[in-house]
């Protein structure tokens, strides 16, 4: 414990397709051992002396990094995400003594208040867990790029953890939700959370008549796919953001993009500060994520079934089963 550190008890943590990325070692080659997890919530058990924001009983949650530089631009903007310095909450280089960061899948942790997030009371513990990564990296893009406006027709790319919470926010700033999907079991899943059209990618006919059809998509997929087909379904001007992480690169054709002035941009989770503007977003609206709660013992399977896409948006891992 510094004295600005925050002790907490991990009470819930997600999984994050991210994590089965990085176990696999499939974005470059992972630090090991390695202790996934960046969608952890729980209870402050013990503040440094330092610290102001939290005190003991607090809920708290942390998201994909624990630490920047602080004084570099992006960090004074609140962009400590696009800090060259930042570290991942698990997954980092080891730092100048050796020591790597480790996750969420644990029972406690100890991170600096500047990186720890307030969790509203409003929001159950274990369905905001996801919050913390799938939340803000959908929230982050669509403010950033204006995905907001209500009437905007916005494509949602695979709805799975991320894309789950597309939807949601889409619909909660009052935008007509399109989601595209390889599963043409997921629709009534889609229209509970907020989505008024459903595609399916394989149904060359309904992708031909919607041609045209969004202003903007949000790109969730983990896997590799040809973007430029769903760039056809952009309007004159629209945008792709990417926030899915395939371990391949893509290619794309030029035509696809200068054919209608359209572009293809990226994202990296959130800042702090939007982080905690989303959480608040959150509570007000009523957003969580559907959830499937696991046991620890239970982690194995969930990743097999991940990677065969059966989820119904996003397995949390309770964590009073690890002390049991
Ligand atoms: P997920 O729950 O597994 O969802 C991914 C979805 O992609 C699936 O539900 C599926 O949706 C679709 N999909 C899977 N395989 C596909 C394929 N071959 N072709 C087309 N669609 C396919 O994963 P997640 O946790 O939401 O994460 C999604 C991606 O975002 C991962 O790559 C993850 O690493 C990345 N990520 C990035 C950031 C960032 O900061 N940019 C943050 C977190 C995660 P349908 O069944 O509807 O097709
Ligand atoms: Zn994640």
């Amino acid at each position: 414990m510094g004295p600005h550190d925050v002790a907490f008890d991990i009470t819930f943590c997600g999984i994050c397709h991210s994590d089965l990325h990085q176990v696999k070692s499939e974005w470059g080659p992972s630090h090991y051992p390695q202790v996934p997890g960046h969608e952890l919530v729980g209870v402050v058990s013990t503040v440094g002396a330092a610290v102001t924001k939290f005190k003991p009983g607090d809920k708290v949650g942390v998201g994909c990094f624990v630490a920047s530089c602080r004084s570099c631009k992006q960090c004074s903007r609140g962009f400590e995400n696009y800090c060259a310095k930042s570290e991942f909450t698990y997954n980092s280089p080891p730092d100048a003594e050796g020591r790597l960061t480790y996750g969420g899948y644990s029972s406690k942790t100890v991170v600096h208040e500047d990186f720890v997030l307030r969790m509203p009371d409003a929001l159950a513990m274990d369905a905001a867990a996801p919050l913390l990564c799938a939340g803000i990296t959908t929230y982050s893009p669509m403010k950033i790029h204006g995905i907001d406006k209500p009437g905007m027709r916005v494509g949602v790319l695979g709805l799975g953890g991320l894309g789950s919470m597309a939807v949601q926010f889409g619909a909660a700033f009052g935008c007509e939700v399109t989601v595209i999907s390889t599963s043409p079991g997921k629709e009534a899943a889609s229209r509970e959370l907020g989505a008024k059209h459903f595609l399916v990618s394989s149904n060359e006919e309904a992708m031909k008549a919607a041609a045209g059809s969004l202003d903007a998509i949000v790109d969730t997929v983990s896997a590799q796919h040809d973007i430029g087909t769903y760039l056809g379904l952009l309007d004159v001007g629209g945008r792709v953001v990417i926030v899915g992480v395939p371990p391949q690169p893509f290619s794309l054709h030029a035509f696809s993009l200068i054919g209608g002035g359209k572009s293809v941009t990226g994202s990296l989770v959130g800042g702090i500060p939007q982080t905690q503007e989303m959480l608040d977003f959150c509570a007000e609206k009523g957003i969580v994520s559907k959830i499937e709660l696991i046991a620890i013992d239970q982690v194995n399977e969930a990743f097999a079934r991940l990677v065969k896409n059966d989820v119904n948006g996003r397995f949390v891992i309770d964590m009073s089963t690890l002390k049991a």
